[in-house]
């Protein structure tokens, strides 16, 4: 295996259990792609890990000793599923993660289960070349699946979507989270419908967080959050979202419940020009949920949740009644919980609050305790005070 030089703060990093490898941890400008020693200055030896270019750092520590081989996977798969059996046993909900990254000692992987099957996401190019070592520890583990598909999140194939293996799933099809029905699709582009990290989120809106209230759903994608807010006894609910075909999927979602949308409105819309709109006929909600992109850019501006997220809050305060709750989210895996919860400071202003609950990562996505940006969901729930 070859060696490579780590620097002293990479050093203190990986001692800390960090798994995520960035270029800063190294002096060498080139680096090799596959299987690495990485040793220390002295020349001691540090962790395993691959090294493979992907969309955020350069490779992973693999903290497992062993050969890579299908027993090395059927370990961490069976271990992974260990961890997950309070999800498991329940039949109200058919779609969850089954293995997630650096929290299952294997960044670089994802894998989801819906309803009878799996979806596989390969971030970079050494994982996906170990695809039939993979695959054949999976099914192992999971003989009971009838299928799976595969995302490929990283640049230099011609494909991102495609059947894996087994049989083919119909298209769409329904997954039951908490016993709502959603429709899914497993073989378009990257998305299937539903983020599944937001199952907590959903399961208070079920539970009634929205129950005889009007809710307006921004960044509606396919207004799954709308759709659990109706379950849970809504009053009305508002869906905003930029993509026409967010429609067309918000429609699918409530058909698969017997839901009709005479109190369900779908907008496609850019949501800055909503808010000037209800701002505008004097419209008002009880309960608005904030669900960005991490990063956006339109002709107009571009919206980062780094710098932006207070204009959504202050201009959610317009709109929002007396008393009312807004739902803050973000996935962006940079911004840590201080500084998120900065921006809604700042958007609220002179405005009082309470926070309801501060939502992290559900219990199926592990993810890793010593490295925060692995915990990258973060939903503040708050309500305004007189
Ligand atoms: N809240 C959704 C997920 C949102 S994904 C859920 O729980 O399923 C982000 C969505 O924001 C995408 O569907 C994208 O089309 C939409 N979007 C991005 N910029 C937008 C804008 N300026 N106005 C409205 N929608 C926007």
């Amino acid at each position: 295996m070859k060696k490579l030089t780590i620097s002293p703060q990479a050093e203190k990093k990986l001692s800390k259990g960090i798994q995520l490898l960035d270029s800063r941890d190294f002096s060498a400008p080139d680096l090799p792609e596959g299987l690495v020693e990485l040793v220390n200055q002295q020349g001691q030896g540090q962790a395993r890990a691959y090294l493979s270019p992907q969309n955020k750092g350069v490779g992973w520590v693999l903290p497992q000793p062993g050969q890579l081989d299908e027993t090395y996977f059927i370990q961490l798969f069976e271990r992974a599923k260990g961890k997950r059996q309070h999800v498991v046993a329940s039949d109200l909900t058919t779609a969850y993660r089954l293995f997630n990254q650096d929290g299952d000692d294997f960044g670089g992987l994802t894998i989801d289960r819906y309803g009878d099957y799996a979806l596989f996401s390969w971030y970079n190019p050494w994982a996906y070349s170990q695809r039939p070592t993979i695959l054949a520890a999976f099914r192992a583990v999971y003989p009971d699946l009838l299928g799976g598909y595969e995302k490929i999140r990283f640049k230099g194939l011609d494909y991102e979507s495609a059947h894996l293996y087994g049989e083919a799933a119909p298209a769409p099809f329904e997954v039951l989270e908490n016993g709502v029905r959603y429709s899914v699709f497993l073989d378009e582009g990257l998305m299937t419908g539903i983020f599944l990290d937001q199952h907590q989120i959903r399961g208070r809106l079920v539970d009634g967080l929205a129950a005889g209230k009007s809710l307006l759903n921004m960044f509606s994608y396919t207004a799954a959050f709308s759709v659990a807010a109706a379950m849970g006894g809504a009053y009305s609910t508002t869906s905003v979202d930029l993509a026409k075909r967010s429609r067309e999927l918000s429609q699918a979602h409530f058909a698969a419940n017997g839901l009709t949308m005479d109190q369900h409105q779908l907008v496609v819309m850019d949501v800055f020009d909503y808010f000037r709109y209800a701002k505008r006929k004097g419209l008002t909600y009880d309960v608005i949920v904030l669900d960005p992109p991490s990063f956006a850019r339109n002709k107009k501006q571009t919206f980062s949740v780094a710098k932006d997220y207070h204009k959504l809050i202050s201009q959610s305060l317009e709109i929002l009644t007396e008393g009312g709750l807004i739902i803050a989210s973000t996935n962006a895996s940079n911004v840590s919980l201080a500084q998120f919860q900065k921006q809604l400071d700042k958007g609220m202003g002179n405005q009082t609050y309470r926070t309801l609950a501060v939502e992290r990562l559900p219990d199926d996505f592990t993810y890793n305790p010593a490295d925060e940006s692995s915990n990258y969901l973060k939903v503040v729930i708050m309500e305004v005070t007189a």
